[in-house]
């Protein structure tokens, strides 16, 4: 990581213990801890507390554990943290007319919508459980004969179960390069960065470029290929900058600068619709906080381009300055 502040969902603090496997009745020894941390997940939500700016995470009793688990399709194991025992599970059985006394516990809330109104430990949490819990969804059929698979290990992978197939399989993670381009003048100096809109963005929202890494590229290559596709530039230096878990569904975001020299570009109107350079001054327009009637908008605030803007611009104001 340079200079890049955390991203949201990146605290990771979660011991996973991913060496150790859990028999069953040390799985039931943490999960009945008192201490212990139970997540629900319906969909893109996670349950949280209506006033979750205070304590997001829904406290569940004894009582209360025994009955999602005996309910949950799904339960998986996540770490530890503080020596508080991590779980979360498969939320759908929180609507069921038995659960009415658990579910006016909480809600199921969009995580992106509170991750800035929350900690960052927390939101990173929820993101681990939300992703997890979704993949074991999203992966209940065997890619190979179409068999049922079984959550094996504590949640921590799957397993087919045809005997004469046996595939095991572990959380997918897709990931996304997403670059800053940055350009240099013949004298050296940066004074401009430039950002596309998407052709699925609102007119104004204006954010760096990504595209998911293909079989047999390296992330670098990623990068120049994208930028080549959707604004028709080459890169020279490419710097890597930090990456950010992106649960959504499954995806992790690597991010980079890059330098060109020319400040030609051709958008390719499939993925970016528009796009422009701006200078560092003009990166303040896209701070919605400081700015709330721009036109023009960065990404939302739980995203490593919004922080890959800011920080560039950061640095070369402090420059000019
Ligand atoms: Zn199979």
């Amino acid at each position: 990581m340079n200079n890049l502040v955390k991203p949201t969902y990146a605290e990771g603090y979660v011991d996973r213990h991913n060496n150790i496997k859990l028999d069953e009745s040390k799985f039931n020894e943490l999960y009945y801890k008192e201490n212990s941390i139970v997540i629900a997940v319906k969909d893109e939500n996670v349950f949280v507390n209506k006033d979750f700016q205070d304590r997001a995470i829904v406290n569940f009793s004894s009582v209360d554990k025994k009955r999602l688990k005996h309910s949950a399709k799904t339960i998986a194991y996540l770490g530890t943290t503080q020596q508080q025992p991590i779980f979360s599970i498969e939320g759908d059985c929180l609507q069921d007319n038995q659960f009415k006394d658990l579910a006016r516990k909480g809600a199921f809330i969009d995580l992106r919508s509170i991750a800035s109104a929350i900690n960052n430990k927390t939101a990173s949490l929820f993101a681990y459980a939300k992703g997890l819990i979704q993949w074991h969804i999203n992966s209940r059929y065997c890619n190979k004969c179409g068999s049922s698979t079984k959550s094996m290990n504590s949640g921590r992978h799957r397993q087919c179960m045809n005997k004469t197939c046996r595939i095991e399989y572990f959380p997918r993670i897709d990931p996304v390069i997403i670059t800053l381009v940055e350009h240099i003048s013949n004298d050296g100096s940066i004074v401009r960065c430039l950002l596309g809109r998407n052709t699925c963005s609102p007119v104004g929202s204006y954010s760096t470029f990504a595209g998911f890494v293909e079989i047999g590229e390296t992330f670098e290559q990623a990068v120049h290929r994208e930028l080549h596709e959707e604004v028709a530039i080459n890169v020279d230096e490419i710097n890597y900058q930090g990456t950010q878990p992106w649960p959504f569904p499954h995806s992790i975001m690597i991010g980079f600068r890059a330098s060109t020299k020319s400040l030609s570009f051709c958008v390719d109107k499939i993925e970016i619709d528009e796009a422009r350079w701006f200078k560092p001054e003009d990166i303040w327009l896209l701070s919605d906080r400081a700015n709330p009637q721009s036109p023009v908008k960065n990404s939302p605030y739980d995203s490593i381009s919004r922080i890959l803007v800011e920080t560039w611009a950061k640095e070369r104001i402090k420059e000019i300055v």
